[in-house]
């Protein structure tokens, strides 16, 4: 599985930190479930933040402190699969990474998809995060998703077949960060359905006036 698109560092910071919130931070636990890349930078924050942490002491900071986080940080060089994993090893991999089975109820057959129309399905997520929305959606191989901008940032993270629009292909794992400057109409790729999950701060702005109205009814 290769890997193109990836979250932006400040999601990745927020992210090590435990600065983001629960919707935003499932789908980049998702997508570093799927990703080595990612995982390995976000050990690295999370090395440094905690360095920087213990290095803290009401004496003037010494010349050599700098020396000595680096040398930390080379001690602890061998320490990086400590991060929330899937089981790569299982015999038939699921398609939902663990920290989203967690919240779904189970991998992507089990779940009790609720019908969007043309074909398409979704299943809300339920998260504690008041600030943000996530859901699963399945849709259609080969179908597009209607044409829409964004009135917030929308996440969405690829886990079985593949999206396209004007600014690529994406596949499983692959992550895409779109906002308001993003007008696209995303077709999901022939061959497969298109599983992702989809976390947005503020409803979409369909550019179709039915897809708007569908809009109304499913509260996507
Ligand atoms: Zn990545």
């Amino acid at each position: 599985m290769s890997i193109s698109f990836h979250p932006g560092e400040g999601l990745l910071l927020d992210y090590a930190s435990g600065a983001i919130g629960e919707a935003w931070g499932l789908a980049i636990a998702s997508h570093l479930s799927l990703c080595p890349t990612c995982r390995s930078t976000t050990s690295d924050m999370e090395r440094l933040g905690a360095c920087l942490l213990e290095s803290i002491e009401p004496d003037p900071i010494s010349t050599g402190s700098l020396d000595a986080v680096l040398s930390r940080l080379g001690d602890q060089a061998d320490d990086r699969a400590a991060l929330p994993i899937s089981n790569p090893e299982s015999a038939i991999p699921p398609i939902l990474p663990q920290p989203l089975r967690g919240y779904a109820g189970g991998d992507v057959e089990q779940l009790n998809w609720k019908r969007l129309g043309l074909g398409a399905y979704h299943l809300p997520i339920q998260t504690g995060d008041d600030t943000a929305v996530a859901r699963l959606l399945r849709i259609p191989a080969g179908r597009p998703v209607p044409q829409h901008t964004h009135q917030g940032l929308e996440l969405t993270l690829v886990l079985d077949g593949s999206f396209s629009d004007i600014t690529g292909r994406y596949g499983r794992g692959d992550l895409q960060e779109a906002d308001e400057t993003l007008e696209h109409q995303p077709h999901a790729d022939p061959g497969i359905d298109c599983i992702c999950l989809a976390v947005t701060d503020a409803p979409l702005r369909f550019s179709n006036f039915a897809a708007r109205l569908v809009q109304r009814v499913i509260n996507i």
